[in-house]
């Protein structure tokens, strides 16, 4: 009996496990082990602090995986790949045919000094990418009252590298409609050298937090946090004084990717960006923010990557030449307040362009335009993520990018 093994039940592994039992013979065993039963809607955490309620983030991961695949809930510790096997917290050792790595990229806010390891955290210093960490950030900001507000990312890559931004313009909305707006001063740090990544998106996200009086702190490479003086520190000798820090801590893969020696220097698995196969082991398949794919982490490329990956996979297992190849293909909306959102469409080769999406000419969507119709589709991709993502239901929007309805700059 070939046995697949999927390694993280969050929204690659499930939404594999989904689309892969559908595919294989049920000669085939498939097996996915997570550490516990919690899937978490992690769009989600974005809006907590502000109106979410944060049980409406967690749902029971085996409630999204269908029969014929076997949940296992335990600590993945380590793989061997050449013995192909893997072995768990509780002792137990799975063995594979086919592996599937799928356990997603984690914020360590212990990398940088003072953050988790000073008397500031979860105090004034606080960080949104964690089911904990956003309800607390929740609680403070109920009683923030006024003062120097840092909005920080540590470095990249991180998983929804829009999300930090998102946070700058709902909090800044959100002191606004609290009327103390004029007793906060917010500064957007980051160690890019504007306020995003590619050229086109970058001026615009940069006259949008100029629109918005949020200051922007470039080129910003942290050091450390100073917990006595209350300040962000970086190497090039600023120190930037806050009242709240709200960071985005350093990402890396899983400490069994580290563990195992299958990843590079941040713990990413490295693969073929075209195939996501693993540059290594060739029986081991990546899938999600687990690789070192140079497109952004984010649900919509785990979508994207593990559709086009199942025809791959079904070659692969008959030893046939690999017949799609993945294009980085991303699509990520950013919340900018006021009821309003951006919508950026991109691949490896292509930045995000202006036009309208999905269809051309009539949207409904518009590209790097700030509209109601983007926020409602923010809105509505909650839904969509837990009644057909998960489950691999096809959804109309092309999984490769498509240049249809987009304008070139
Ligand atoms: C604040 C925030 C906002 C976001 N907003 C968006 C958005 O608007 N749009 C978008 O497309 N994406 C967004 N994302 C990103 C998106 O959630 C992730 O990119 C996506 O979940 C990645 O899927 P994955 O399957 O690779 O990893 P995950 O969904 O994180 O799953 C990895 C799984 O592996 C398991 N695992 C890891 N190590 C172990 C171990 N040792 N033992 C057992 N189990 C293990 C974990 O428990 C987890 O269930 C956001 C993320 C955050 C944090």
């Amino acid at each position: 009996m070939p046995q697949l093994l999927i390694l993280g039940s969050g929204t690659a592994g499930t939404m594999a496990a989904n689309l892969l039992r559908d595919k294989l013979d049920e000669e085939w065993r498939i097996t996915i082990v997570d550490r516990d039963d919690d899937h978490h809607y992690q769009p989600g955490y974005l809006f907590i602090p502000f109106w979410m309620d944060p049980k409406r983030v967690v749902r029971s991961r085996r409630a999204f995986l269908p029969d014929g695949v076997e949940m296992v809930q335990a600590e993945i510790e380590r793989v061997d790949a050449d013995a192909q096997s893997v072995k768990l917290g509780d002792g137990t050792e799975l063995t594979y045919d086919w592996l599937i790595i799928a356990s997603g990229s984690h914020p360590r806010p212990d990398l940088v000094p003072g953050v988790a390891d000073g008397p500031l955290w979860r105090d004034t210093v606080h960080e949104f990418y964690s089911l904990e960490g956003t309800t607390a950030l929740r609680d403070k900001l109920r009683t923030f009252e006024k003062g120097r507000l840092l909005v920080h990312v540590a470095e990249m890559p991180i998983k929804c590298p829009v999300a930090p931004l998102e946070f700058a313009f709902l909090v800044e909305d959100h002191f606004r409609r609290r009327g103390i707006r004029h007793l906060v001063d917010i500064t957007y740090v980051t160690p890019l050298d504007g306020a995003f990544t590619k050229p086109i998106a970058s001026r615009t996200f940069g006259d949008l937090l100029d629109d918005r009086s949020i200051r922007l702190a470039a080129d910003f490479a942290v050091e450390r946090v100073d917990n006595e003086a209350s300040t962000l520190n970086s190497y090039d000798g600023r120190a930037l004084p806050f009242d709240l820090l709200v960071t985005v801590p350093p990402h890396t893969g899983a400490r069994f990717v580290i563990d195992s020696g299958l990843g590079d220097d941040m713990g990413f698995v490295p693969v073929d960006k075209h195939t996501l196969r693993s540059t290594e082991h060739e029986r081991i398949f990546v899938l999600g923010d687990a690789s070192n794919i140079p497109t952004s982490k984010a649900g919509s490329v785990a979508h994207f990557a593990t559709e086009l990956f199942i025809d791959n996979f079904l070659a692969a297992i008959e030893d046939r030449p690999l017949p799609n190849a993945f294009d980085g293909h991303a699509n990520c909306f950013l919340e900018t307040g006021r009821g309003k959102a951006l919508l950026l469409d991109f691949n490896y080769d292509t930045e995000p362009l202006p036009g309208t999406f999905p269809l051309a000419g009539v949207g409904p969507m518009s590209l790097l335009r700030n509209t109601r119709a983007n926020h409602l589709g923010k809105l509505a991709f909650e839904q969509i993520y837990w009644r057909m993502l998960l489950p691999g239901h096809r959804l109309p929007v092309p999984v490769k990018m498509s240049m249809s309805g987009k304008k070139s700059a």
